[in-house]
């Protein structure tokens, strides 16, 4: 391969591109015939020169361990030099800085950035982060307040809770909901030993840093007279709750020096006092972190007791009635007198709320573009509406990152405990107004890259030698410049035509790829997709497949294509199954289709080669001949066993027989149990649930999967998996395949076509027609002194640095974690180049590069200023999400919880000024740190409740591991948004309210929605004439609960509540069906599940609660 060769002129790439205009997404809910579906055109890269040198695609690989890869790189691919062996500090990276600067809020110096390849942007100085005042949150837990809480994102004092609403759940059963199908459990089948985890490590994080002698005025900490007794359980004292004043103090000076901890009048003096307060025991043994004594009070009887990291041992004693999949949870809170509910004496309104830092965000930032010019910016909120412009750095819709300034040695990283890592959407879509990456063309001799780190020419390589050489920003060798490519600096060095080619001024662009970059050195065939429906008993007798074979005839029309494509290039095959295959040749020349059976499943093979995958419009008759006939042909069946493993190997074996990449979509109902490979027993067994045989539920029941997996990812072949049960399947298997082949898993519980057709013809129809690249390939480079160590999504990885996908989409992404292997330096920054190559709907190889500069720091207050609260949780819930693979649940739970303490102590430590220890001082950017990570320690996967089945825990891990930020934001603290407060011509969302009961009045009616679900709470007290403008009858007694269409009604009301609950659907990647809930129904406390905010049936914490516990860690690591 010669990489250096010329390359042919290019025009400037104003005009060059729009071969791929932007991504359009097509109207999904709407019928399938109505809009002819833009595809956005693919802009994946291909595959780094570097990859051709792995073995090729089917040769020997090693063992599938896509989720933990080994931390060291020092076995980089051949010809790729190790990163770690390059000294600092060459080149670009100018000399480190000596001078300690004295640094201001929004002063950093970014001006000296020499490789900052946008010139016409020398003075935008954004600011850093959240605006430079208020640089943290003080909030001071003494005599039972809070005070302080500067930060202006703080409503004022008093309102405090609203009149405990008091929702007496009523008992009964939930009805199928949608949401979790509860299944019957009765069996506890015999565990079977699963075998090959995924290889992820435990958690396990260095040492916390060392809480140095912090003088604290009050030693002891101050006294929190109530607090004795049952802060957590709510139960036990009197005194009357409400009546404790709030005190928030008034905010301190602006422009403080960074640093300068914002801390408020300290409210009342803290009444000296030991720790020896009885049940709260601050300072000793504290017994939330591994291996700790136990706490008086925290393990607490009481069955709603929030428990932190430490679970009470194994299966948590539930409540008998809880034993009951289907019985209502106990409604043990609800049924104490409003004044012990509300036992904290906290006011919720002065602490952070999560709704003030995301509307403040939008406030300050929404109306600016954001111009990433610069290096370090932090971009704005990924809840806020904004623009961005190109000029040098990747868009944070494809890269966001835990901070934007990095500590630039390895032991300030390691006191901060602050994860750094990368959240990488490299085929994100964008809005309309923004460009996609245009596609350059550097001819027969491909793209240019760095000889030595095979880098890609991005704005950050430095010409020199009057621009007959180029140093590269990665790893400082210096480079001839191919004749073709040479160009003339002007004064400042800068290449003449720097700004007309994509390559030297944009973050984001793409290469079209040569051979070299191609399977076999053979240009890729278009890509095929296989549609493989399971037509047992189930499947039919529940409509599925009369349902979709009627879908299918008219959304193949809707295949994706590119750019202006008449027609899409992709073909199509059909598969049916139960317990044997059927192929169909659906050649064009065939009056009617053709079946042949394969019922050797053992030894799959595919039994046509010719008229198996056929191009739509050649084929459109025969085709939906085959689609009205497999419905009538398989109504009689008795057929309940099925197979699943075969059925991917035959689709696999099909796309290599074909010589092309692919995708399976596979529709699937129930546990593979007849015989034949792959074949699985129910092992559920929720008894392992808080034992340390809870990770078993997690890890795939056979390795037959992995393998298989691994072979799907040589041949390009993505397996999207429709799952369709009435019971157990156990996802936490069958979803093996489709995680490691970035594939995707929809789960569609006790599927009825009446309620859930909408949902799943929804999802269907985006699937289908969403842009894919194909046997895709993706590296991380980075500067000297960083490097790639952990990668976390749905792939696969054959060695320690390519991240390997057999499908990559628009709406998965992959996390990548850095470490340091050297010291970084302020001046030079750090770099990242994400380079993706892959195949495109159209067959075209390319390769997609996204570049990224961020600064570095010597101050650990210049880190902590940088973060992005967001993007850590995304990491943090996917690294949790991993290690219950191989760690119990609860030292997952501790080690996040102590994680949290670390960062938050190191930043109390060494960034703010000392302060009564009774204090709790918060960084600004990580104010919602502890309120955000309480819901990932709460959610379903690391705290489940009854009603929670082991596959929709199974499910939700793996949903989580490719969620973006803005899907994990959402997620986890759920947006709940008030319809009648205000006015109904209001065009704009309603601002959200916390997502806490307490903010529910029951007067008004809410939405409540987290990516997933969609509920509409209805109060009691609504006013009838809103009961009628929505539901059409004339009473709150007279909704229907568990509704999930509102009636189309002509009223500006019932306008805007569709209107509204349309656009929240059009926001996510999966279709969220609603659930009319009813205050005081029994379907509520499915609502109340998703109140954040509060103590949750299962055990979790209340936000308040966990802010105590906090604090406490927190201490305890500084005393
Ligand atoms: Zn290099």
């Amino acid at each position: 391969m010669n990489v250096n060769q010329s390359a042919p002129p290019l025009p400037p790439f104003g005009q060059s591109q729009p071969v791929y205009p932007g991504y359009h997404q097509s109207s999904y809910g709407g019928q399938p015939g109505s809009t002819a579906p833009t595809t956005p055109s693919g802009a994946y890269n291909g595959p780094v020169p570097g990859y051709q040198q792995t073995p090729p695609p089917g040769v020997s690989r090693a063992p599938p361990s896509s989720e933990a890869p080994p931390a060291s790189t020092a076995q980089a691919p051949c010809g790729q030099a190790a990163y770690g062996q390059f000294g600092q500090g060459d080149v670009q990276n100018g000399p480190s800085s000596t001078v300690q600067m004295q640094r201001f809020p929004g002063s950093q110096p970014f001006g000296s950035v020499p490789l900052a390849p946008v010139v016409s942007q020398p003075t935008v100085l954004q600011p850093y982060g959240p605006p430079p005042t208020s640089a943290q949150v003080t909030t001071q837990l003494a005599g039972m307040q809070i005070s302080g809480a500067v930060a202006p994102a703080l409503p004022p004092v008093g309102l405090g809770y609203g009149p405990p609403t008091s929702l007496a759940s009523a008992s009964g059963s939930f009805p199928n909901s949608g949401l979790y199908g509860s299944y019957p459990q009765g069996q506890a089948p015999p565990l079977s030993q699963a075998q090959g985890h995924l290889g992820a490590q435990p958690p396990q994080r260095s040492a916390p840093p060392q809480a140095s002698s912090f003088t604290s005025p009050a030693s002891g900490g101050p006294r929190m007279p109530s607090m004795t007794g049952p802060i957590l359980s709510g139960q036990g004292f009197g005194g009357p709750s409400l009546s404790q004043p709030n005190h928030v103090s008034s905010p301190p000076p602006q422009a403080l020096p960074p640093g300068t901890q914002m801390t408020g009048p300290p409210g009342p003096p803290p009444p000296m006092h030991s720790s020896q307060q009885p049940g709260y025991q601050l300072q000793q043994n504290g017994s939330f972190g591994p291996g700790r004594g136990p706490q008086p009070n925290y393990g607490s009887p009481y069955p709603g007791a929030p428990t932190f990291g430490s679970q009470p041992g194994p299966p948590q004693p539930l409540p008998p009635k809880r034993l009951d999949p289907d019985a209502i949870p106990s409604p043990q809170l609800n049924e104490l007198p409003p004044q012990q509910k509300t036992r904290h004496r906290i006011d919720p309104d002065a602490i952070p709320s999560p709704i003030q830092v995301i509307e403040d965000d939008r406030n300050n930032r929404g109306s600016e573009p954001f111009v990433t010019g610069a290096r370090g910016q932090v971009p704005p909120l990924v809840t806020t509406n904004f623009l961005v412009k190109d000029q040098g750095n990747a868009s944070p819709r494809y890269i966001r990152c835990t901070s934007y300034n990095i500590p630039c040695t390895s032991d300030m990283a390691k006191q901060a405990q602050v994860p750094l890592a990368a959240v990488i959407k490299p085929l994100a879509r964008l809005p309309p107004e923004e460009a996609s990456p245009y596609v350059v063309d550097h001819g027969e001799s491909g793209p240019l890259r760095c000889n030595r780190c095979k880098a890609y020419m991005c704005p950050f390589m430095q010409f020199v030698e009057g621009g007959r050489r180029f140093q590269c920003c990665f790893c400082s060798c210096i480079n001839d410049v191919p004749p073709q490519y040479f160009q003339h600096l002007d004064h400042t060095g800068k290449r003449v035509d720097a700004y007309d080619r994509p390559e030297l001024s944009l973050g984001s662009y793409e290469f079209l790829a040569t051979v070299d970059y191609c399977k076999n050195n053979k240009f890729p065939s278009p890509p095929a997709f296989i549609f493989m429906i399971d037509v047992s008993y189930n499947a039919i007798r529940s409509g599925l497949v009369r349902l979709l074979c009627e879908e299918l005839k008219s959304l193949i029309d809707f295949l994706p294509r590119e750019g202006g494509a008449e027609e899409s290039a992709i073909r199509v095959g059909f598969v049916t199954y139960n317990k044997v295959l059927h192929f169909y040749n659906v050649k064009s020349s065939l009056a009617q289709p053709q079946m042949m059976v394969v019922s050797d499943v053992a030894d799959m093979f595919v039994p046509l080669l010719d008229g198996f995958l056929v191009n739509v419009s050649e084929s459109r008759a025969v085709i939906t001949s085959l689609l009205d006939q497999i419905p009538e042909m398989f109504a009689d069946t008795r057929e309940t066993e099925t197979v699943f493993a075969p059925v991917i190997q035959a689709g696999m074996e099909a796309l290599k027989a074909a010589e092309c990449a692919g995708k399976l979509f596979l529709f699937h109902t129930s546990l593979p149990i007849a015989e034949a490979p792959g074949k699985l027993k129910n092992r559920d067994d929720r008894k392992l649930i808080n034992t340390d045989k809870e990770k078993t539920l997690f890890q795939p029941q056979t390795g037959a999967y992995q393998t298989l997996a691994k072979e799907c990812v040589a041949q390009g072949c993505c397996v999207d998996l429709f799952l369709f049960p009435n019971q157990y399947v156990d996802v936490a298997t069958l979803s093996v395949v489709p995680q490691l082949t970035g594939g995707s898993v929809y789960k569609y519980a006790c599927f009825q076509v009446e309620n859930d057709q909408e949902r799943f013809l929804s999802d269907l129809r985006r699937d289908v027609q969403k842009v894919v690249g194909f046997d895709a390939v993706m590296r991380v480079r980075t500067s000297t002194g960083i490097r790639a160590v952990d990668f976390f999504g749905a792939f696969y990885m054959s060695n320690t640095t390519d991240v390997e996908l057999a499908g990559l989409d628009g709406d998965k992404t992959v996390t990548v974690e850095f470490k340091h292997d050297d010291r970084l330096n302020e001046e030079s920054g750090a770099l990242l180049q994400c380079a993706l190559l892959y195949t495109s709907c159209a067959g075209q190889r390319r390769l997609r590069i996204h570049n990224l500069a961020l600064n570095c720091c010597t101050q650990l207050a210049d880190l902590y200023r940088n973060c992005e609260t967001d993007t850590l949780i995304n990491y943090m819930a996917k690294f949790a999400y991993r290690g219950v693979l191989n760690s119990p649940v609860k030292t997952v739970r501790d080690t996040l919880i102590t994680q949290c303490a670390q960062i938050l102590a190191c930043y109390r430590k060494n960034c703010a000024s000392p302060s009564s220890a009774g204090q709790l001082i918060l960084p600004e950017c990580m104010k919602l740190l502890p309120v955000y990570l309480n819901c990932v320690l709460k959610s379903d996967v690391l705290q489940p409740g009854a009603e929670v089945t082991t596959d929709d825990r199974a499910y939700v891990r793996q949903l989580v591991t490719s969620m973006d930020v803005a899907e994990t934001n959402v997620f986890f603290y759920p947006r709940l948004l008030p319809l009648t407060k205000s006015p109904i011509e209001s065009a704009t969302e309603p601002p959200a309210v916390r997502a806490s009961e307490e903010r529910l009045s029951n007067g008004d009616i809410y939405l409540l929605e987290n990516g997933l679900n969609l509920f509409l709470w209805v109060g009691a007290s609504v006013q009838q004439g809103v009961v009628q403008s929505l539901f059409s009858v004339s009473s709150f007694s007279q909704i229907t609960s568990g509704l999930s269409v509102l009636p189309v009604l002509d009223n500006p009301l019932s306008k805007k509540v569709r209107g509204l609950i349309d656009s929240l659907r059009a926001q996510r990647s999966r279709y969220m069906k609603l659930i009319v809930v009813k205050q005081e129904d029994k379907l509520e406390m499915l609502f109340k599940h998703f109140l954040v905010e509060d103590k949750s049936l299962s055990g979790g914490a209340s936000y308040v609660d966990f802010l105590c516990h906090m604090h406490k860690e927190i201490r305890q690591l500084l005393s």
